[in-house]
This record gives C-alpha cells, sequence and structure tokens, in this order.
C-alpha cells in the first residue's frame, strides 16, 4: 500500500473534477477518513501533507487523536450518540454529523462548558434511504434556525449517497444537497459555504456538483478490516 500515491492519484482526480466543472481547486479539501487505521498506518497521510482527518466513532479518536501531531484537524463523520458529545467537542474541530436539533442543542451547551467551538454540518437525508442517518431536507430550515446564537456555528450540510448507486442517482443526490443549501441560503440569509459530500467511489461526482470537503477513505489507506 503506497499512501502517496493514492493520494497523489486521488489528487489528480480531484483536479480533473475540478477543471470539468470549471471550480478553483483550492475550492475542496479532501479529508482522510482513518477509521480502523492504527495511528502508525496514517501517519505517512500526515507526512505527505494531509491535515484534515476524519473518523466516525468518538471512542474511535479519543484513542488515536493524542497519537499524532497536534496540527491534525480532527472532523468527525459518524452518528454521534448524546452522550459522546462531551468528549466529542473537546476533540473535533469539525463535526458532520448533526442529525436532531436535540443534539445541536447538547452539542452547544457541552461546547460552552469546555470553552470550544466546533464547526458544525447538518447532516442531510437526501436519498431518503430508511436505513440511513440524518435530516428530511424539509426538516432542516427550522435546526438551521435554531442554531442561531449558539456558540457552534453551523457553516454548511452533510451527505451520503447509496452505496451501490448509478452515476445519475449520484448526481442526483449530490446536486440535492447543493440546492437545499442554496435555497436555505436565500430563505434565512444564513451564510453555508461547506458541503460535505463525496467518499472513495464518488468523490469526483460530489466535485462536479459543488463538494467541498471529499471524505476519503479506502482509496488512500485500502480496504477495511474490522475486528
Ligand atoms: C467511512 C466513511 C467514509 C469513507 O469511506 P470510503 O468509501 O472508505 O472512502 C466517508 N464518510 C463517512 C461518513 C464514513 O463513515
Amino acid at each position: 500500500m503506497n499512501i502517496s500515491e493514492n493520494i497523489e492519484k486521488i489528487q489528480e482526480k480531484m483536479e480533473a473534477a475540478c477543471r470539468r466543472s470549471a471550480r478553483d481547486v483550492s475550492s475542496v479539501r479532501l479529508m482522510a477518513v482513518t477509521k480502523t487505521h492504527t495511528a502508525e498506518e496514517i501517519f505517512p497521510a500526515y507526512e505527505f501533507g494531509l491535515r484534515c482527518f476524519g473518523e466516525n466513532r468518538v471512542m474511535e479518536l479519543k484513542e488515536k487523536a493524542p497519537l499524532l501531531p497536534s496540527d491534525v484537524e480532527w472532523h468527525l463523520i459518524g452518528h454521534l450518540q448524546h452522550n459522546k458529545v462531551k468528549p466529542a467537542v473537546r476533540l473535533a474541530a469539525w463535526i458532520h454529523s448533526v442529525d436532531s436539533l436535540d443534539l445541536l442543542e447538547k452539542i452547544n451547551r457541552e461546547a460552552e462548558i469546555a470553552g470550544t467551538s466546533p464547526k458544525l454540518l447538518l447532516e442531510v437525508n437526501i436519498s431518503g434511504e430508511e436505513s440511513k442517518f440524518g435530516l428530511r431536507p424539509d426538516e432542516v430550515a427550522a435546526v438551521l434556525q435554531a442554531s442561531r446564537g449558539g456558540c457552534c456555528k453551523v457553516v454548511g450540510l452533510m451527505t451520503m449517497a447509496p452505496l451501490m448507486a448509478s452515476d445519475d442517482e449520484l448526481h442526483r443526490v449530490f446536486a440535492g444537497l447543493r440546492n437545499l443549501r442554496d435555497s436555505l441560503q436565500e430563505a434565512t440569509g444564513m451564510d453555508l459555504p461547506e458541503l460535505s459530500m463525496g467518499m472513495s467511489g464518488d468523490f469526483e461526482v460530489a466535485i462536479e456538483e459543488g463538494a467541498t470537503i471529499v471524505r476519503v477513505g479506502s482509496a488512500i489507506f485500502g480496504e477495511r478490516h474490522y475486528a
């Protein structure tokens, strides 16, 4: 597994997708999704120059974060249970998986106590799959309005596409998140610059549809092995 080569290949594909959609390459960030991999395994991605790392479980983040340099910016991307909010607001610079008003309020309370202010993204279930976490599109506006005045700022939206989706379906889901963001900005006057969408199999389509953060795991580190 040559991690540097993998990242270079991904960056080339990201650049090509930016060219196809007339976007500036600097408008899209590559997040290395490090779940299931040890600190040792992921260190080459740090050496390569990546600083944006994503974990989907708080306990794993808690174990791994102290083992990497302190300038890593940790993003929590997995479903967040209420009883894990306290460590989450201390460890994560960004939380991509805010999927209820209760959770948003809990994050704001705990962040205030901790003296932190992680950036928040509202997770939206665009595809409507029952198995997925995330707000329904019609629930997002109310959560966004309720976020005003909290100590943590909502800076955008996040979604996951269905696993075996066709290209058409991927375009529909990612454009759906972008269009929702556009109409929410219009309706609320709030600024929502960030769209977290796209993984190893679909980040190119996501960039064509406006992704600002792509979350890539297996294309960098190889297949995951769950113990
Ligand atoms: C694991 C995970 C990813 C990365 O998936 P890959 O297909 O390995 O790139 C992205 N986003 C979330 C929310 C994940 O849990």
